[in-house]
Order: structure tokens, then C-alpha cells, then sequence
């Protein structure tokens, strides 16, 4: 590989780490050995990946075998991108590093490992959790950032129109049942359920949590970790925060038979639960439910309030502008149903975020209240489609009606709405 095949593959970031690392490719270009062997350790190098990433708000960090290097990339506002390549004769050492900082032995795996720290980045505190695999092509390993300074406490940051609010403070109020927060993975579930945890605590309420893992230690209530090893499994963990006397439990992620057995068990105590669950939009949650093995009666008994909710890019501020609505948007619009409008707001890119339009993300959200008729609906085992149909009827604004008043708003785009819509998005 060229140096001008490097340099336009690093696209480099405007930070350190890459350009520490263009400057060991020059030097592994050369025939000979490097006159300057470059000054920088290991160690200090997976301090800079580190330092790069938190500073691009990344929330994911991907070591990618390639055959001649290890390929760093970003996920950065939930797309990836590649910033870097550690040349292969530093690929172990650097492997090996990273492995370490969470207790996993470096030498190659047989097998995936997981493991978690606190990493101090420059006095402030960040939290990794490091899942290894072996590969045909090599050990990948992933690195989930999370930076507790990020995470946003308030539910009026998250996106949410003022009548969700609502909704979801009344239900704050009743202190009744379960709430669902809902989504694919990567959707800010854990952000929102947070949040709403941050708000209980402004009431007031005792909160006890169990969590697999614990992602954001959050002052003022309990948090159990699951901890299968010495017994701490999400039904033994349930049990204890019963004795607890809490007002208020959360059950991190009904993922399993297990831990949504656990969850309805809590909830069927006259406990308010909060949970998270893997589902496409409100409707989708119901069938999630059942997937789990939970009848249509449990669920009528205790589903008081669904949040669904996806991400979405925002359009950068430095950059959108306001225009006729592109072809393809508008046949995409018509194809679902929906009215173009004539104009719209696209990003053009501009340095601020590096020619992509788009900086940072915001949750679409779709807040649906449980109510008699629905209840109804779900005890006649109504399917998924039909029940869609009747939420949305029912006046409840889908995921793509709040995707779509974003984009009039100029937050987001019509063609990002388009993007994500490729998920399922209960239309
Ligand atoms: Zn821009």
C-alpha cells in the first residue's frame, strides 16, 4: 500500500492518534529501518485512540483485523468510521494492551471474552467495557465508551414533544404497572431509562435497579449487577430488591425468558417496573412480550406505558439549509403513503462536521399509554398489524410522524428519515 493509498484511506481525524500513526506507516514504508523509530509507546497510543474517540463523541471503538493491519474505526453519531491503521508488526502488542486494561490474558483467544474498567482519561473518569473474538481473519475486539458526563439526565433533551412529556410524567405520577422503554439496539433505550430514573430521584422515590451490565452508576439509588457467578441472577436479584422496599424497580433489559419472568414477577407485586426491550415501534412490543412467554393476561395487567424510540442524526447547524425537496425523497414519501412537502432541509457538510451535514443525534419518540381498548384488543390476541393500525388510529403519533415534524423543523433530514426507515419503522 502507498502512502496516498494510507492517507486516503485514514481519512485522518483531526486529532494526535492519527497522525502519530501516519507517521509509523512512512516510517514502514521505508526499506530500511526508520532513522527515527517514532517516540510513542503502546500504551500511549491506546491512551490516544481513547482520548480521539471520547473527543469525537464516539461510543463505539472497532479493531478490525485486515491482513496487513489492524483497522481502528469510530461509530460516531451510529455510523462507523475508519480513522486509523496500526501497521501488523505493532498489531499484537497493541491487542494485547487493550485486552489487559480489562483483565483479559493478552495472547490470542479460543474463545470470546468479555470484560469492563473505569479508565481515567485525563481525570476523567471513563467507562469501557472490551468484548474480544476470534475471527478467520484474527482477533477483532470491540470497545464500548461510555462517558457518564455524556449522558443526558433530563427527558427534555432526549427529543420528546411536550405532549409525550406529559404523558410520561402523568405516568410518573400514578406510580402504577410497567413501562417499557422500546427500540433496536443502539436506540438510547439505556439513556431514556436513565433519565427517567434521574427524574424519580427528583421525586423523591426509592430505586433499586439490577443491570447486566451497570452502565452509569447514578447517585441516590441502589444499583444491583447481575453476577451469575456468585448467584446474583436477575430472579435472585429481583427478590432482594423486593426486600429492599423500593417504590420504584428497574430490570436493565428483559432480554431472556429468565429476566422478563423476573421483571413481571416484580411488577406483579404492585411494584412500578421499568424495563427496556428489544421491538421495532409500540405496537411491535406486545409481540415481544409474547415472544418471551408472556401471556396476553399478564401483559393487560401490568403494561401501563410504552416509550419507543429510535435515533436519529441531526442536521448540523453550520451547514443546513433550506431547499426544494430532492426527487427520490419525495417518491420515497409518496411510496409510503405520505405528502411531500415542497421544501425541505438537507446538511451540505462543512468543516464543523466534517462534511457529513449531520452532528450529534436525537430520539424519535413514540409514547403510548395503554388503554381500555387496547387491552381489549390484546386479550383478543389481536396481531401485530392490526394493533398498529388501532394504536395509530387512536391518535398516538408513530416514530415516522415525529421523523417527519422533525425534519419540518429543520432538526433532521427527510433523506436521514429515509435512512433509518430501512430498520422497520412501523408504518
Ligand atoms: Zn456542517
Amino acid at each position: 500500500m502507498t502512502d496516498n493509498e494510507t492517507d486516503e484511506r485514514i481519512r485522518p481525524l483531526k486529532l494526535d492518534f492519527a497522525r502519530r500513526i501516519q507517521s509509523w506507516l512512512k516510517h514502514r514504508a521505508a526499506p530500511e529501518k526508520p532513522k527515527e523509530e517514532p517516540e510513542t509507546s503502546i500504551p500511549q497510543l491506546a491512551h490516544n485512540v481513547l482520548l480521539d474517540a471520547v473527543a469525537e463523541r464516539a461510543t463505539d471503538i472497532h479493531l478490525d483485523p485486515e491482513p496487513e493491519h489492524l483497522c481502528v474505526r469510530f461509530r460516531i453519531d451510529g455510523i462507523l468510521r475508519d480513522v486509523a491503521l496500526i501497521p501488523r508488526r505493532h498489531t499484537a502488542q497493541f491487542q494485547g494492551h487493550i485486552k489487559s486494561l480489562v483483565d483479559i490474558d493478552p495472547p490470542p483467544l479460543l474463545k470470546p471474552a468479555s470484560g469492563g474498567t473505569v479508565y481515567d482519561l485525563e481525570g476523567s473518569e471513563i467507562h469501557l467495557r472490551v468484548t474480544c473474538t476470534p475471527s478467520v481473519q484474527g482477533e477483532k475486539i470491540s470497545i464500548r465508551a461510555l462517558d457518564p458526563k455524556r449522558i443526558r439526565y433530563s427527558l427534555e433533551e432526549l427529543g420528546l414533544t411536550s405532549s409525550q412529556k406529559e404523558m410520561i410524567y402523568d405516568w410518573l405520577e400514578s406510580m402504577t404497572g410497567m413501562v417499557l422503554v422500546t427500540g433496536a439496539t443502539g436506540s438510547g433505550k439505556t439513556t431514556s431509562l436513565y433519565a427517567l430514573l434521574h427524574e424519580l430521584k427528583l421525586l423523591n422515590r426509592s430505586v433499586v435497579t439490577i443491570e447486566d451490565p451497570v452502565e452509569y452508576r447514578v447517585e441516590g439509588i441502589t444499583q444491583l449487577q447481575v453476577n451469575e457467578a456468585r448467584g446474583i441472577t436477575f430472579s435472585e436479584g429481583v427478590k432482594t430488591m423486593l426486600r429492599l422496599d423500593p417504590d420504584f424497580l428497574m430490570v436493565g433489559e428483559m432480554r431472556d425468558i429468565a429476566s422478563a419472568e423476573a421483571a413481571l414477577s416484580a411488577s406483579s407485586t404492585g411494584k412500578v417496573l421499568l424495563s427496556s426491550l428489544h421491538s421495532r415501534d409500540a405496537a411491535g412490543t406486545v409481540t415481544a412480550l409474547r415472544n418471551l412467554n408472556i401471556e396476553d393476561f399478564e401483559i393487560t395487567s401490568a403494561l401501563e406505558l410504552v416509550v419507543s424510540q429510535r435515533l436519529i442524526r441531526r442536521l448540523c447547524k453550520d451547514c443546513k439549509k433550506e431547499g426544494r425537496t430532492p426527487d427520490k425523497e419525495v417518491r420515497w414519501l409518496e411510496s409510503i403513503g405520505m405528502k411531500a412537502p415542497e421544501q425541505s432541509w438537507i446538511g451540505v457538510g462543512c468543516d464543523q462536521c466534517r462534511g457529513t451535514g449531520y452532528s450529534r443525534r436525537i430520539g424519535l419518540f413514540e409514547v403510548w399509554r395503554v388503554d381500555e381498548d387496547a387491552n381489549q384488543l390484546i386479550l383478543e390476541h389481536t396481531d401485530e398489524k392490526s394493533l398498529r393500525r388501532a394504536i395509530h388510529e387512536s391518535g398516538v403519533p408513530t416514530l415516522l410522524n415525529d421523523g417527519l415534524e422533525k425534519a419540518a423543523q429543520g432538526i433532521t433530514s427527510i433523506s436521514e428519515l429515509r435512512r433509518i426507515s430501512s430498520y422497520g419503522f412501523g408504518i
